[in-house]
């Protein structure tokens, strides 16, 4: 799950975690009340959406930057208006880009350097690493790809944590000397404990700044958590933005459903993630492209098959239906059964290949024979992955 810079920066305060005063706004009036209670000569209105490159990114109407800098309320009121309830296209959105719903209103600092400060979960070591470069700012991605080298790896421990020499050490190639020194590696480690804490999978700070005035702080922030944790923070559950989300993930997670959509069109419905993946593989290998990964579990019950199906078939790209079911705990029949209410309740118009194996197969086959449906049978895998993609061929 992600959340919105607002939201980060209010669990970074809770840290000790510097960043500058600042007030997240639904209206241009309320963007330019909260200008009037702010300090400093200069203010930044920031579209608040789950992705970055806002700076650079364009509205769909034209208007360029989704982080702009003010001196007045007046203007800050303006830019606001420009920014709320239009399309926010950056590197990161995809070509629809976002609707801006909320803008942070927050005082402008004068940046001498801008820094990058990441911490993120390490599969070789499977433990946390910082991730630091002295190239912070808007384009991270493009010195990671052409300067590798300007980027600072440092493993942490899972179980001693960050530790003061780490911290002091990454604060030193960041290039901070005497007292900014000490303030980085202090903001690093709350930053580490922070993420731990609120069990996070990704913690970026792009930029981390040093101010005019000899401080360290974020300007920027980025946060991931482990979605199989959220239940042990409740508040940060709650900061959850449904409309952030693909439609489709979220009707699934209702179900308990493991969804991920994609943009192919030939939808699969599996249970097992491990089956899931190899019939997506299958139907690539066959000429096709999967609309979606789909795991209904190992003890799926009728409901959550039928919710399941009608998630696929909500999706307007899906030209064709492909069921692979292993039943090894899953009783077969509970499938066949779901399916044929789901295909009843939505009126299945595309086509469908059933391929069932295992548990109580032979009543699972007969549901559907019974059911009146126009459904091809795969005998394995790859017969069935290749009767699909033929069948949508034949659409196309
Ligand atoms: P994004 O990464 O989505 O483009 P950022 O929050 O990183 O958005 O803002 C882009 C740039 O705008 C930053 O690199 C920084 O130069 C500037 N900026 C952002 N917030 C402030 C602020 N409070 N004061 C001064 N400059 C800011
Ligand atoms: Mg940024």
């Amino acid at each position: 799950m992600n959340i919105h810079e607002y939201q980060a920066k209010e669990l970074m305060l809770k840290y000790g975690v510097a960043t500058p005063p600042g007030q997240v706004a639904s209206t241009a009036e309320e963007a330019e009340q909260i200008a009037r209670t702010l300090q400093g000569a200069e203010i930044v209105v920031k579209a608040q959406i789950h992705a970055g490159g806002r700076g650079k990114g364009t509205f769909t109407d034209g208007f360029k930057g989704g982080v702009k800098i003010g001196k007045t309320p007046a203007e800050i009121r303006e830019y606001a208006a420009n920014m709320l309830n239009n399309t926010l296209v950056t590197a990161q959105t995809g070509a629809a880009g976002r609707l801006v719903k909320k803008v942070l209103v927050v005082e402008a600092r004068d940046i001498k350097r801008e820094l990058y400060f990441a911490i993120v979960m390490d599969r070789a070591s499977s433990a946390p690493v910082i991730i630091a470069s002295q190239r912070g700012g808007m384009d991270i991605e493009a010195v990671a790809h052409d300067n590798p080298e300007d980027l600072f790896h440092e493993n942490v421990h899972p179980l001693l944590g960050l530790q003061d020499y780490q911290a002091r050490r990454i604060a030193k190639l960041l290039g901070l000397e005497g007292k900014l020194l000490a303030d980085g590696a202090k903001l690093f480690k709350n930053l580490y404990r922070c993420f731990i804490e609120s069990d996070c999978s990704q913690v970026e700070i792009n930029p981390l700044v040093v101010t005019s005035d000899d401080k360290v702080m974020a300007l920027d922030a980025k946060f991931n958590f482990d979605d199989n944790a959220l239940y042990r923070h409740p508040d940060i559950m709650a900061w959850r933005d449904t409309e952030e989300e693909d439609p489709r993930e979220v009707e699934a997670s209702k179900y308990s459903l493991n969804y991920i959509g994609l943009d192919g069109n030939i939808a699969c419905l599996v249970n097992g993630a491990g089956l899931a993946m190899a019939t997506m593989d299958i139907i690539q290998y066959a000429g096709g492209k999967p609309a979606n990964f789909l795991d209904v579990g190992g003890g799926a019950s009728k409901e959550q098959v039928t919710a399941a199906f009608k998630i696929i078939l909500s999706d307007k790209n899906v030209k064709g239906i492909l069921v692979n079911i292993f039943g090894g705990i899953m009783d077969c029949n509970i499938i066949a059964t779901g399916i044929v209410e789901a295909a009843r309740e939505t009126g299945l118009s595309i086509p469908l290949v059933v391929r069932l194996e295992g548990n109580n197969v032979e009543v699972g086959k007969k549901t559907l024979a019974e059911s009146g449906l126009a459904l091809i049978t795969g005998t394995d895998i790859l017969d069935a992955a290749q009767k699909i993609v033929a069948e949508v061929k034949k659409f196309a």
